[in-house]
């Protein structure tokens, strides 16, 4: 009842094999299957240096869904952890319904044509799930993911009623490229620049990208960082589970020389989606240029800083204000160190073994489809502290990025 197939062997497919492996008591076989074998293979190989233990590997085209449920039919695993791209989503969880597989991810479903990622399509798959007595556990990454439970976590323990979510992602790092991303370059640019929606008075408000800028200083001597609004999909489950949230907003830091380039190359339409003609073959530029960019999974060794990710949460407790932050700091080169990768893909992979064990162990195995906040937070929260995330909660006297 142990045994896991991992689809997708990127930057994060790596961190979970890894973590995972780290764990034989709860993880006893370990598949890891993508597109690319050579891939898995040599993340199997890390693994094997690393702790000792082998894992397998396999091929696999994930947007196949007979394909992949054969594979699962023959491997009959607990669970698939999807690591692989936020388009594969639905079709994996096809495939889990069809083998009888419980479900996790972490990025929601985003249609290759369409820009725009939204639940409703993975929540349309709720009574599916429910009827065969699976779980699909959504966004078990850090952003979604640990933000989601820092968030249940402080409405759970420190707030009768939350009011004003500020979800804060700064990544302190510097992997000494002009540009690059810290995860697959096409969803992260498509993200970036997506128009901003944030939540204010019962309804998404919809603003240009990067359009509101503020300042935020990291505890802990992280430093200060400009962060900008954008959407972030936690925000849809976050204001549905949490109703009494009057505004939600997510908000990321970007150096001034990303943000130069990335206005830059869209100006000249290279993050188009749009398949373009260019000498007799349809090119979708944006694939282009992240075929051109550095591979997230090799900038590990490069990157030096801290990235600190936190939830601010202000509400009523016992009829008084209170303001609250939740937040991790984790060390590039410290996470390069134990896992041979950067803190991005740390961050996003330990969470996704965290799920993973709270799954296998029986603590969120309710059948049907949840995002993650629906859980009870306590037992991940512990596992953080002792899996390589440790967090802290502090109170604040006052906090204003509106
Ligand atoms: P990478 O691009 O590094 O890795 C993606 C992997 O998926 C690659 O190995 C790729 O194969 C494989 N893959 C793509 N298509 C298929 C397919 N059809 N069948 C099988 N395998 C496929 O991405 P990352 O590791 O950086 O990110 C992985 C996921 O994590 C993404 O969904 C991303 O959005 C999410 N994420 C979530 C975060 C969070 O905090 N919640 C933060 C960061 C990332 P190939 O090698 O052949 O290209």
């Amino acid at each position: 009842m142990s045994k896991v197939v991992i689809i997708g062997a990127g930057g994060v497919g790596n961190v979970v094999a890894q973590k995972c492996a780290q764990l034989p008591e709860v993880f006893g076989d370990i598949l890891l299957a993508s597109r690319t074998q050579s891939k898995c293979r040599a993340i199997a190989a890390g693994v094997k240096e690393k702790t000792g233990r082998d894992i397998r590997t396999a091929q696999v085209d994930a947007d196949n869904t007979a394909e992949l449920t054969e594979l699962l039919r023959h491997e009959q695993p607990f669970l698939v952890i999807n690591v692989a791209l936020p388009y594969q989503d639905l079709t994996i969880m096809d495939a889990c319904l069809a083998a009888g597989v419980h479900y996790l991810d972490t990025a929601n479903y985003e249609p290759l044509d369409t820009a725009r990622f939204e639940y409703k399509w993975q929540w349309a798959y709720q009574e599916r799930f429910k009827d065969a007595g699976l779980t699909a556990l959504l966004g078990s990454g850090f952003d979604p993911g640990a933000t989601n439970v820092f968030t249940a976590f402080l409405a759970k323990h420190y707030f009768d009623e939350i009011h004003y979510l500020d979800i804060i992602d700064v990544n302190g790092g510097n992997h000494g490229y002009p540009f690059a991303t810290n995860f697959n370059p096409e969803i992260n640019i498509r993200e970036v620049s997506a128009e901003c929606r944030h939540w204010e008075d019962g309804g998404f408000v919809t603003t240009p990208p990067m359009s509101k800028k503020a300042s935020f200083e990291c505890p802990e001597g992280v430093g200060s960082y400009d962060i900008y609004r954008m959407y972030h999909e936690e925000l849809e489950s976050l204001t549905l589970n949490y109703p009494a949230l009057k505004r939600a907003q997510f908000w990321m830091s970007f150096s001034d020389n990303y943000l130069k380039h990335l206005e830059v190359l869209e100006n000249v339409g290279m993050t188009g989606i749009e398949p373009v003609e260019f000498n007799g073959q349809a090119i979708v530029p944006i694939q282009f240029l992240a075929s051109l960019l550095p591979d997230p999974s090799t900038l590990g060794p490069r990157t030096r800083g801290k990235t600190c990710i936190g939830t601010v949460v202000q509400g009523l407790k016992d009829g008084k204000e209170r303001i609250f932050y939740c937040y991790q700091i984790a060390d590039h080169e410290a996470c390069y160190a134990e896992v041979q990768s950067q803190a991005i893909s740390y961050t996003t992979g330990v969470p996704a073994m965290i799920g993973a064990k709270m799954m296998l162990e029986g603590h969120w195995l309710t059948p049907g489809v949840f995002n993650i906040e629906q859980f009870d937070p306590d037992p991940f929260m512990q596992d953080m502290n002792q899996y390589g995330l440790p967090w802290k909660v502090i109170e604040l006297d006052s906090f204003d990025l509106a």
